[in-house]
């Protein structure tokens, strides 16, 4: 039987793992990116990405987090490569702001998430690189912890080559009907998959750009103290500090610390230059000040201003295109994808081939932006 035609376009993570699945389910799949995978414009470029179930009372993301953490250990044993360090998270309860990680518990039990909560004297006692005068309590999930997310984007792109997949250059553009065009011409397949991240936007100016809007983020590396092991992955857990808009990751590799105070900001997708605000600087050092102050005095030595695109509930996109029936677009990353990329991309794979019909939380329609109190991410 003739195979289908089949075009991922994106190779960011969600296009590389839909891709993927789609290839070793025996399809054959064309991958078009407007630049080389693994470039430094698209949101999965970067060191490192933290992979945790935490998603307080939401157990679908908190399933999701835990099959997809099983699917990145066996990439890892597949490929060789160290994909993920496994240090840890810790999830920092602001006093009377911490509804999400108070609905946390339950949903760990039911999921069968390992956790442990610590009070502030514990998180201090182990956890010495933290100063938490501000926090009530915190849940520490042992088995989170990093995806090296460059690696990560490699990985998936060797394996789909190596089961055959195909990787072209292009650049894939709509017309006013929203139908996919490469170099003119009409792009051509029994099952299109539209991966484009952030891009999503612009492409689809009547489908996609009404549930979302692109947020640019800035975050900053800092160097580890000067003959210490105390902020790499082996002593020190990724850790949500939403009580301080911030999250951040231990040095692994020689990254540096990687402390993220979430400054949203706006970015021209193609134009804007990649180089981090002048304000990004003294907020994360105001914040190190605060929380980790065994790094006051440590330099800058690596950066990043990327962006990610928000849907209002934060749940992703996964559905076909409402005039095009070959068309599935499928992202929505809303800064959290990147560690449910395997499950995501396997979940693409199967409604891209009708096995089963999109998530309901996943539809393009309907759309409502949730309170804290419902939102998986908490915020
Ligand atoms: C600072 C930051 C921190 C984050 N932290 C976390 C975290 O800790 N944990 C987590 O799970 N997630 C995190 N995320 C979110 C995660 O990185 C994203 O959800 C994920 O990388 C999105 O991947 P994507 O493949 O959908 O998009 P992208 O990686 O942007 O890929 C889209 C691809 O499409 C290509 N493309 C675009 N337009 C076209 C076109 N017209 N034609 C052809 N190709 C095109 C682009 O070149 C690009 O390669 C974070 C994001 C940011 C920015």
């Amino acid at each position: 039987m003739a195979k289908r035609s089949i075009i991922v376009v994106g190779g960011g993570i969600t296009g590389l793992m839909t891709a993927l699945h789609l290839q070793r389910s025996g399809e054959r799949v064309r991958l078009i990116d407007r630049w080389e995978p693994g470039h430094h414009r698209a949101s999965s470029s970067d060191w490192n990405r933290v992979i945790r179930a935490i998603s307080g009372a939401d157990e679908f993301y908190t399933r999701w987090a835990r099959e997809s953490r099983s699917c990145w250990l066996e990439l890892q044993a597949e490929i060789a490569w160290t994909l993920m360090y496994e240090c840890g998270a810790l999830i920092l309860a602001t006093q009377g702001r911490c509804d999400w990680e108070d609905a946390t518990p339950a949903t760990f039990d039911r999921v069968g998430v390992p956790w442990h909560r610590l009070d502030r004297e514990e998180i201090e006692a182990r956890f010495p690189q933290f100063r938490v005068p501000d926090i009530a309590y915190a849940i520490y999930e042992p088995e989170a912890g990093m995806l090296m997310a460059y690696r990560c984007v490699l990985a998936a792109l060797t394996l789909f080559r190596r089961f055959g997949g195909e990787v072209e250059r292009g650049h894939v553009r709509t017309d006013p009907d929203e139908r996919a065009m490469l170099d003119g011409k009409p792009l051509e397949a029994d099952l299109l998959v539209i991966a484009t991240g952030p891009w999503m936007e612009r492409m689809f100016p009547r489908t996609i750009r009404p549930i979302s809007s692109v947020v640019g983020i800035n975050v900053l590396y800092t160097s580890t103290p000067d003959g210490s092991e105390a902020f790499d992955h082996t002593r020190m857990p990724c850790w949500i500090d939403h009580g301080q808009g911030s999250f951040g990751l231990p040095s692994a590799e020689g990254s540096g610390i990687k402390a993220a105070v979430v400054i949203p900001d706006r970015i021209d997708l193609d134009h804007d230059e990649r180089l981090v605000r002048q304000e990004t600087l003294w907020r994360t050092r105001s914040y190190i000040r605060h929380r980790l102050p065994d790094l006051v005095g440590e330099r800058v030595v690596d950066s990043k201003f990327n962006q990610i695109i928000l849907t209002p509930d934060t749940h992703f996109i996964l559905d076909w295109h409402p005039e095009h029936e070959n068309m599935l677009l499928a992202g929505g990353c809303s800064g959290h994808l990147f560690k449910h990329a395997p499950v995501f991309g396997q979940y693409a794979a199967g409604v891209g081939l009708r096995r089963f019909a999109p998530p309901a939380r996943f539809k393009i329609a309907g759309r409502r932006k949730l309170g804290p109190k419902e939102s998986p991410s908490g915020r």
